[in-house]
């Protein structure tokens, strides 16, 4: 098991995270181009619909990196204001339920109480939870289970996120939280870089646990309010 908390360090090097962004959208632009071309050389091209998808496929593709920069960019002194977790992460569930079913996986919620609540701008908080829970999705293509727990520990509120799927290793972990790491066919690895600042900005933490072949938790931090 490895215990790694996150650091802002991986959030410095701003140069290197400009090569990789525009590393990251050449690369389907490139294709976008390539298959274009393709389809105004020949009309009679048998391939006409397979290039048409991969050109949908590629522009989806940098939209969502665009997207998930655009989160990033946007004033980090958006409007805090105190709301309990629970209906948040309710509706994270509930915006997740066809995913869950079609993955046979069982999704369990724990609340201590239903009056936890934080400072935080509600729809970052989803955007984090939604992430979190979408990899736990993900790492479990064979079904499994993913237990949520939320409870109060001295002046934080702790949430867990602990899933039954692949885990990680130790090289995996140590990436964790850098711009464009992913090891999934269609990821765009941002999901976690986002999500990381977003519990920054509001002086939480977060700690991740995991077990190759296991399973992995999330806990996150974030101060508690009365
Ligand atoms: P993406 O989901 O697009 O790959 P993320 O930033 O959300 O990008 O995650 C980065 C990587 O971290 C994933 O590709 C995966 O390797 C790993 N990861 C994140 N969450 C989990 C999890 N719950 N179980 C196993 N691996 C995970
Ligand atoms: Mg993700």
């Amino acid at each position: 098991t490895e215990d790694v908390l996150h650091r802002q360090d991986k959030l410095a090097a701003v140069g290197q995270l400009a090569a990789g962004v525009a590393h990251e959208i050449r690369n389907p632009l490139t294709s976008i181009k390539g298959y274009a071309e393709f389809l105004s050389m020949d009309e009679r091209e048998m391939d006409r619909q397979e290039y048409f998808d991969i050109i949908l496929d590629e522009i989806e593709r940098v939209n969502s990196i665009v997207e998930e920069f655009m989160l990033l960019s946007k004033p980090t002194v958006s409007v805090l204001e105190k709301k309990p977790i629970r209906p948040i992460m309710d509706n994270v569930a509930s915006i997740l339920d066809y995913q869950l079913r079609k993955n046979k996986i069982q999704l369990h919620r724990s609340y201590e109480n239903p009056n936890l609540f934080v400072e935080c701008d509600e729809n970052k908080l989803k955007q984090v939870f939604l992430n979190f829970i979408k990899n736990a999705v993900e790492a479990m293509p064979n079904g499994g289970s993913i237990d949520i727990t939320v409870k109060k520990e001295n002046e934080n509120i702790s949430i867990i996120i602990k899933d039954s799927g692949i885990g990680m290793s130790k090289e995996q972990l140590k990436k964790l939280g850098e711009p464009f790491f992913t090891t999934k066919k269609d990821g765009n690895g941002l999901g976690l870089m986002v999500s990381f600042k977003i519990i920054e900005n509001l002086n939480g933490k977060v700690y991740i646990e995991s077990d190759p072949g296991k399973g992995t938790s999330f806990h996150i931090t974030l101060p508690a309010v009365d």
